[in-house]
């Protein structure tokens, strides 16, 4: 049995990730400050006696003895991440600062959760781990595109400095059950809105393209990961190369939804990225690892998902 801590454990992807640690076995320490996650998202672990859960803010040290961490407190919502700008870059690096101190200090090996964000708008199709990204340091999103890019070089420093072991992981945008309603995501906004019979609020022209990962195939990378040998460190780009518009995006939700709710385009945010696809022949090559569930199937999943709590 290997105890791990998970930070952000009870947010959206922290929660599955701790549902199937304890799944495989482990003793799991799910830590957050609450601020985007929630509690009701870890509810039904609560009684397993291997699952602990702990109020705690990332940016303080936190002392504990594991064998693994998984980092992955950080609001990963261009809404939340953006409402305290100067607190999410601290996140991202005081954060990785004191997750790698731990992890020097106890010997354990440490993940980061990083992002196809720090491609930012990118000028290379689709993105390899090799590309550096084209990021405005100033913009609306530097808070989290460039505090995960921060928290990359710090881990790779550490890495080499101090032989932390280390594993890190750009994840492409994920979607499924337990994302917050009004987390304002795009896949999370349009099916709710198709729920509720409200427009679909298209952000620009809705020619963007995003690739849209199932979260059970996201944490099935991460565990693999975890598990490669000391020698791969990443980064790895995990998410589904399937490459949709927002419009195309609009077009499934209202059909499986079958809702009479109509898109309205809205204005597109400052530094809007245009383009995202992973290319993910690393992780095919090191890890053995592909996406398995394909948007159809992962949409009807999280309405499901959503008609239940809407
Ligand atoms: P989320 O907002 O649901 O989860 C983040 C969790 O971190 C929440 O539970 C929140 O309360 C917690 N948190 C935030 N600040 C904290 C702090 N200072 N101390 C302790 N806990 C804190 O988002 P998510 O989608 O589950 O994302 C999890 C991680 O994965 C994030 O690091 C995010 O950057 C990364 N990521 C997610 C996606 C995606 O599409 N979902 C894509 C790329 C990267
Ligand atoms: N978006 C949209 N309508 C919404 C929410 C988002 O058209 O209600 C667009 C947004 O402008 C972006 C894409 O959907 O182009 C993905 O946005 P999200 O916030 O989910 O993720 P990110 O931009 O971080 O990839």
């Amino acid at each position: 049995m290997k105890r791990v801590l998970v930070t952000g454990g009870a947010g959206f992807l922290g929660s599955h990730l701790c549902e199937r640690l304890l799944k495989e076995g482990n003793d799991v320490i799910c830590m957050d400050n609450y601020f985007t996650g929630q509690k009701k998202n870890v509810v039904h672990l609560i009684h397993n006696p291997y699952f602990e859960l702990v109020r705690h803010d990332v940016t303080s040290p936190y002392f504990v003895e594991v064998d693994e961490i998984f980092n992955l407190a950080c609001p990963a919502s261009p809404v939340h991440y953006q409402y305290n700008p100067i607190k999410t870059v601290k996140t991202s690096v005081m954060g990785a600062i004191n997750m790698l101190g731990l992890a020097k200090r106890i010997k354990a090996k440490v993940l980061q959760a990083s992002t196809s964000e720090v491609y930012g708008d990118p000028e290379e199709h689709p993105q390899t781990e090799s590309y550096w990204g084209h990021v405005n340091p100033i913009g609306p999103r530097a808070c989290y595109d460039e505090g995960k890019r921060c928290a990359e070089t710090l881990f790779v420093n550490y890495h080499k400095q101090n032989n932390v072991r280390i594993k890190i992981i750009r994840i492409f945008n994920t979607y499924g059950p337990r994302m917050h309603p009004n987390d304002g995501r795009v896949v999370s906004n349009f099916i709710v809105q198709a729920l509720r019979g409200e427009d679909i609020t298209i952000y620009g022209n809705g020619l963007q393209t995003r690739s849209f990962q199932y979260v059970d195939d996201l944490v099935e990378g991460m565990i693999r990961l975890m598990n490669s040998p000391d020698d791969f460190t990443g980064p790895v780009n995990i998410g589904n190369p399937g490459e949709f518009t927002m419009l195309e995006l609009a077009e499934k939700v209202i059909h499986l939804t079958n809702t009479k709710s109509k898109v309205v385009f809205q204005p597109l945010p400052a530094d809007d990225p245009m383009q995202r696809k992973p290319d993910i022949s690393l992780a095919k090559k090191v890890l053995n690892w592909e996406p398995k569930v394909s948007l159809d199937e992962g949409l009807v999943r999280t309405i499901e998902y959503f008609r239940s709590i809407v």
